[in-house]
């Protein structure tokens, strides 16, 4: 029986992946951890019943420890609670389903432990790739990609001829905003924003979907995860999400990866591989699907994919920056503190500002993350 434990297991990742153990039924849960969402947590712990599970601050972890004290689960909080669940001692695999930069260090400390790495925390290899990837070969650790459209590119790339590999083509739908211009933008309200055509995800990324940064951010993730330069990664509009990714390889030919859009199949591909299991769902209906287009990405007005290129090419602390500085700006919008077009203008400031270290360790990151919002704190 395949062992896993789960980093945020309350968001949309998590549950989804939990709903992927039910259904197969032989997988162990081992840990989980959540955030705030206590009364969740809890249903899990009940249903899948991990030997261990944490949650951020230590007063939920009191509440919590009542709530389940009929129960044998040990109960942690903070930093400390995370880095038991990355490592804990049965788990085979790691689900990174946390959001935000606070997934690096226990990702370091599950690829220490010899845990194979299913990858949705992107932040932690926009900011740390440098880090995690060597690390990872190190150990001797599988870094599986869970976001569909690595997820598409592994797929693609199975076949060992991964040195063949000419480009990727990173596929985007384009968000609830394609085709609009800036002036256009102006006035787009939370509720416009949190609407995404094809995708049902967690808030922050689905706002960053719509600005595009979510797929600079993709851009970045996939260069570490594939070993390829920025150039090297072609962001192409398909509207509809039914192709999730593509590779171009050195005779010219494409690989893709289709599919309905369901985050359950790449989690799934990642828990399983290299095994392909029966998944229920909707499937590609080719006799009613008229069209798939393309287009090509509009720079101009989803300038955050423009800034993401430029932070993956000049690299070292800049990519840091570009994800603690739209995490802080998304997260003021979301608050209704800022308007939409500012969160662009946010990243731009941040990145303007910076000084770059080039393959700044693991302090230097979080300490760059906390420079950048105090520097948007004292501006905005
Ligand atoms: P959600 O916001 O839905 O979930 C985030 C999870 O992290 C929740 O379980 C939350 O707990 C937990 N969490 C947040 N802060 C803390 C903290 N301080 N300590 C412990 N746990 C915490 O996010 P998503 O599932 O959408 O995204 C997760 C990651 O996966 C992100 O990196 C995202 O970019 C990536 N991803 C997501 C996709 C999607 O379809 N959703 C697709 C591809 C990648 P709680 O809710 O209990 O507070």
């Amino acid at each position: 029986m395949k062992k896993i434990a789960i980093l945020g297991s309350t968001g949309s990742i998590g549950t989804q992946t939990l709903e992927i153990v039910r259904t197969n039924g032989d997988i162990k849960v081992t840990a989980l951890s959540a955030g705030k969402n206590i009364g969740l947590l809890e249903k899990q712990i009940r249903e899948f019943r991990p030997k261990l599970a944490a949650v951020w601050s230590e007063e939920l972890a009191g509440e919590l420890r009542e709530r389940v004290r009929d129960l044998d689960v040990e109960i942690a909080c903070g930093m400390d609670g995370l880095l038991a669940v990355a490592a804990e001692q049965e788990s085979e695999i790691l689900v990174t389903a946390i959001v935000g930069m606070i997934g690096i260090l226990p990702t370091i400390e599950a690829i220490r432990a010899g845990k194979d790495i299913a990858l949705a925390n992107k932040e932690t290899l926009v900011t740390a790739g440098h880090i995690i990837m060597p690390l990872a070969r190190e150990h001797h650790v599988s870094i599986l990609p869970v976001d569909s459209e690595h997820s598409a590119i592994f797929q693609s790339l199975q076949g060992g001829q991964e040195k063949a590999l000419h480009k990727i083509l990173l596929t985007a739908s384009g968000g609830p905003f394609r085709g609009k211009k800036r002036e256009e933008l102006e006035n787009i309200q939370v509720e416009d924003a949190l609407k995404h055509p094809n995708w049902e995800m967690g808030r922050k990324i689905t706002i960053d979907s719509s600005t595009m940064v979510n797929k600079g951010l993709e851009v970045i993730e996939a260069k570490w995860l594939f070993g390829v330069t920025v150039d090297q990664i072609q962001v192409v509009v398909q509207p509809q999400s039914i192709i999730h990714s593509m590779v171009e390889y050195e005779d010219g030919a494409v690989i893709a990866q289709m599919g309905t859009p369901d985050m359950k199949l790449p989690i799934q591909y990642a828990l399983y591989y290299p095994e392909r299991r029966f998944l229920p769902g909707d499937r590609l209906d080719f006799s009613t699907l008229s069209q798939i287009t393309f287009e090509q990405p509009d720079m101009e007005t989803f300038y955050g994919l423009k800034l993401a290129f430029e932070a993956g090419r000049k690299g070292g602390s800049l990519p840091t920056v570009l994800n603690a500085a739209n995490e802080r700006a998304v997260a003021l919008f979301l608050d209704r503190k800022i308007r939409y077009l500012e969160i662009p203008e946010i990243i731009a400031s941040c990145m303007e500002a910076h000084r770059i270290i080039e393959d700044p360790g693991v302090d230097e990151i979080l300490k760059t993350e906390q420079e950048t919002y105090e520097f948007i704190k004292n501006r905005w």
